[in-house]
């Protein structure tokens, strides 16, 4: 077999549910995970006589998703319906943006080991989701709360060429998404998905092999995994000098396997035309000013910023720029305390795995109160951690718990010898262990001190104390 030089092109279709409260052209409600059919009415099941408004903050959304990625927003854009039968679409048709998006242009950066490059955007336009079936052994259910919810489409020109630089596109476009508030980009709750198209093309030729379509992929690593398995299928076959035959493919994540679903040897026909019930799209520049000023910072320029001013490595500086709610969380932390590098650590360790709204945890206060107090070295970390439990449980001031609870730090020899000579008691193994020569010992000695005076004894004095009873 001849050894041929084959290069793959990809190309992204990205599908973002907006982050709105009511869904794109009625007034039900978004929100995930109610109970089936409950956020319905006669527009978004396509009862006869219904008629769509488009909701504003759809508009909105785009317009600000088309600022974050360059792209040029049009100031008239049009509707059109995509006709097709599918069971999870009542009406019958999508709205959607066909032959005059929202949004054209602009681009992706991305960077990796293999350098950097900046992929190239076809366009974004506005959609509606469709119904979600539910596969139960013979039978299949269908929930329709999904049916209406807004979408961007973000279509990538052919441009990435290794299932790296997709799932870095992925990565990249999510911290985007995500940072402007215009999706939450849950992939595992499908509010992003994408569909992946790829061929392998002759190194040096100018066109590409026919392509295939891996539909509605759920995870930036399945993304990758797919564009693996697909790039050697291809390969293979064109190796041994078969053709690859267009189709439409999908991602079995248990075998990671793409399978075939159809051939699709000409553009499917979706009879597009102009949605009759809502009138052009015309937002003026005003509007779009309006938007582009209600913005932050590129989020680039704010880690780098928060790297030099605030000394943080750049991957805590991410943490707190792209988890959702965290970032003008920190700024009010710090405009409290001036130990910002433990606020930083404090919401990293502490707060980002709660999932939750910042303040719903601790306050911004209570937080730089507790920073102050580390900083200035009244109590040691361990005691600082046992203080933001105690304090998001009563939500009583800090210093008034550390007061109650004894949590400052205990410099008192004598008070601390007390507490030394408890652990030294109640941990006989420990102390053997110790004189017969392992040095780590001392450690479970000291950790019983710290659990006795909840975090506060002063660690380096344990630890001395605790030697000289030993020795
Ligand atoms: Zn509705």
């Amino acid at each position: 077999m001849i050894k041929t030089d084959l290069q793959p092109v990809i190309g992204l279709e990205v599908h973002a549910e907006l982050l709105t409260d009511t869904k794109a052209f009625c007034s039900c409600s978004t929100n995930f995970g109610s109970s089936p059919n409950v956020n319905t009415c006669p527009v978004c099941l396509g009862m006869p006589g219904a008629l769509p408004s488009l909701n504003s903050q759809v508009v909105e959304l785009a317009v600000r998703a088309g600022l974050a990625l360059g792209c040029e927003i049009h100031e008239r854009s049009v509707f059109d319906r995509k006709n097709y039968f599918y069971p999870d679409l009542p009406k019958g048709y999508q709205i959607t943006q066909y032959r005059e998006p929202i949004c054209t242009g602009g681009g992706v950066r991305i960077s990796g080991g293999w350098g950097e490059k900046t992929v190239e955007l076809e366009r974004i336009h506005i959609e509606e989701d469709a119904g979600k079936l539910i596969h139960r052994g013979e039978k299949t259910l269908i929930d329709f709360n999904r049916a209406g919810v807004p979408l961007i489409e973000i279509v990538s020109r052919p441009q990435i060429s290794s299932p790296e630089e997709a799932m870095e596109y992925l990565e990249d476009l999510r911290r985007t998404l995500t940072y402007y508030g215009i999706s939450d980009c849950k992939m595992n709750e499908g509010s992003m998905r994408c569909d992946v198209n790829i061929s392998l093309r002759r190194r040096g030729a100018d066109r590409a092999g026919e392509r295939c379509e891996i539909k509605n992929i759920n995870s930036i690593s399945f993304a990758g995994k797919a564009l693996e398995y697909e790039i050697e299928r291809q390969r293979m076959i064109l190796e041994s000098g078969e053709i690859v035959r267009r189709e439409t493919r999908r991602f079995n994540e248990d075998t990671g396997k793409t399978e075939h679903m159809r051939y699709k040897e000409t553009e499917d026909d979706y009879r597009y035309f102009r949605e009759p019930n809502i009138p052009v799209l015309k937002i003026s520049r005003d509007y779009i000013d309006s938007i582009r000023a209600s913005m932050p910072e590129p989020p680039y320029e704010e880690i780098c910023r928060l790297v030099r001013e605030y000394g943080m490595t750049e991957r805590s500086a991410g943490m707190i720029m792209f988890s959702p709610g965290i970032y003008p969380y920190f700024l009010r932390v710090a405009k409290m305390t001036s130990f910002r590098i433990h606020a930083a650590n404090f919401i990293i360790g502490e707060i980002i795995p709660k999932d939750k709204k910042p303040e719903s945890v601790i306050s911004a206060e209570h937080l730089a109160e507790i920073c102050d107090m580390y900083g200035n070295g009244e109590i040691v970390s361990s005691a600082a951690k046992t203080l933001m439990s105690i304090v998001q449980e009563t939500g009583n001031p800090p210093r008034e718990e550390a007061v109650k609870n004894g949590l400052f730090r205990i410099r008192d020899r004598e008070m601390l010898m007390k507490y030394a000579e408890e652990a030294v008691a109640e941990n006989p193994k420990s102390v053997s262990d110790y004189r017969a020569g392992k040095a780590n010992a001392i450690k479970q000695l000291l950790g019983s001190v710290m659990r006795a005076t909840k975090g506060a004894a002063d660690p380096d004095l344990a630890e001395k104390l605790l030697r000289e009873l030993i020795e």
